[in-house]
C-alpha cells in the first residue's frame, strides 16, 4: 500500500541540510546550483591556464606591514563558481613559478592571496599564512587551518594551537618566538585532510616559505606535513628522530612531532612529546 501522506518541504529541508553537514559539506559556493560535471567549459590549453593560475596583483592593495602575524584579509575575489578549477598538472606548474617569484615573505603570501589553483581558497574564508616570529630559528608545520584558524587567519588557534603552546611552554617559549605555519593555507571543508593533489598545489609555497624564512630547525606536526615535506610516513616511528632537510640555500634539521590534536585525543602520547621537545630544546642551544 502507498502512502498518501505528502512530505513536510521543512522537514525534507532540514533533513538534506543535515545529511550535507554530516558529509563535511559546511560552505556554499554559489547561490545556484551548478553541474560541475557537465562538459560546457571550454578546453584550455593546459600552458595558457597555468599562466592564468596566479591574477595579477590589484595594485590597490597595500602589503600589510608585519606579515607574520597580521591577519588575513577576507579574500576579495575568490574564484568564481562558474570557472573550473584548473587541472592539477598546471596548478602545480603554476604554483611552483608563482612561489619562485617571491623573494620575502610579504611577497609570497600577497602571490598566495592571488593564486586561484587550489579548489579550497573557494570554500574557505581568508588565507591562513603564518604566525610568530619570522627571524625565529625554530619553524612549526602543521597540516592545514581549521574552523578557528579559517575565522582568524591565524594557524593554530584553536584548541590543537592552546595545546601546542602548552608544549611549547614546556621548553620556555612562547608562540611569538617561533614561526608557525601550514602545509595548505585554506581550510578543507569540514575539515577534512587535504586531498593529495591540493598538498602538492600547496607544496611550493610552504616550501618557499620555509626557504625565505630560513630557520634552523623545523619541526613538522602531524604525518600530513611530515610526510609532505620529509618524504616519511609512519609518524610514530619517525616522530623524535633528526632528518636532514635542504630549503633551497642550505640543509638544515628537521624533525616530525605527534599532533597535538592527536595529543588531545591520546593524553598518554604526552610523554613522547615531551622527549622531542626536549630533543628540540637541546638543539636550539
Ligand atoms: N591543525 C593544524 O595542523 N594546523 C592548524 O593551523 C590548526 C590545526
Amino acid at each position: 500500500m502507498t502512502s498518501d501522506r505528502v512530505p513536510d518541504p521543512a522537514n525534507a529541508a532540514r533533513e538534506l541540510l543535515s545529511f550535507y553537514a554530516e558529509a563535511g559539506v559546511d560552505a556554499v559556493l554559489g547561490e545556484e546550483a551548478r553541474d560541475w560535471l557537465a562538459a560546457d567549459e571550454p578546453i584550455v590549453d593546459a600552458a595558457q591556464e597555468a599562466a592564468a593560475v596566479v591574477r595579477p596583483a590589484a595594485p590597490s592593495v597595500p602589503s600589510p606591514t608585519r606579515i607574520a602575524s597580521a591577519p588575513s584579509r577576507p579574500q576579495a575575489a575568490r574564484p568564481s563558481a562558474g570557472s573550473a578549477p584548473p587541472p592539477p598538472d598546471a596548478a602545480v606548474m603554476s604554483a611552483r613559478e608563482a612561489a619562485r617569484a617571491a623573494t620575502s615573505l610579504e611577497e609570497l603570501r600577497d602571490i598566495l592571496g592571488r593564486f586561484d589553483g587550489c579548489g579550497l581558497k573557494a570554500s574557505a574564508s581568508r588565507l591562513v599564512f603564518a604566525d610568530g616570529d619570522p627571524q625565529s630559528r625554530l619553524m612549526f608545520i602543521g597540516e592545514a587551518p581549521g574552523a578557528e584558524e579559517d575565522r582568524q587567519g591565524l594557524p593554530f588557534v584553536g584548541r590543537s594551537g592552546h595545546m601546542l603552546e602548552q608544549m611549547l611552554a614546556a621548553i620556555g617559549l612562547n608562540r611569538r618566538e617561533v614561526y608557525i605555519a601550514n602545509i595548505v593555507p585554506w581550510r578543507p571543508p569540514g575539515n577534512r585532510t587535504p586531498t593529495p593533489v591540493e598538498t602538492q598545489i600547496c607544496l611550493p609555497f610552504i616550501q618557499r616559505q620555509i626557504e625565505l624564512a630560513d630557520p634552523d630547525i623545523l619541526v613538522t606536526v602531524g604525518q600530513p606535513s611530515t610526510g609532505a615535506l620529509l618524504g616519511v610516513q609512519g609518524i610514530m616511528k619517525n616522530r623524535g628522530r633528526w632528518f636532514p632537510y635542504q630549503t633551497g640555500t642550505r640543509e638544515i634539521r628537521a624533525m616530525p612531532m605527534l599532533h597535538p590534536a592527536y595529543l588531545l585525543r591520546s593524553p598518554i602520547g604526552k610523554r613522547l612529546a615531551w622527549r622531542d621537545l626536549l630533543a628540540i630544546r637541546k638543539a636550539l642551544g
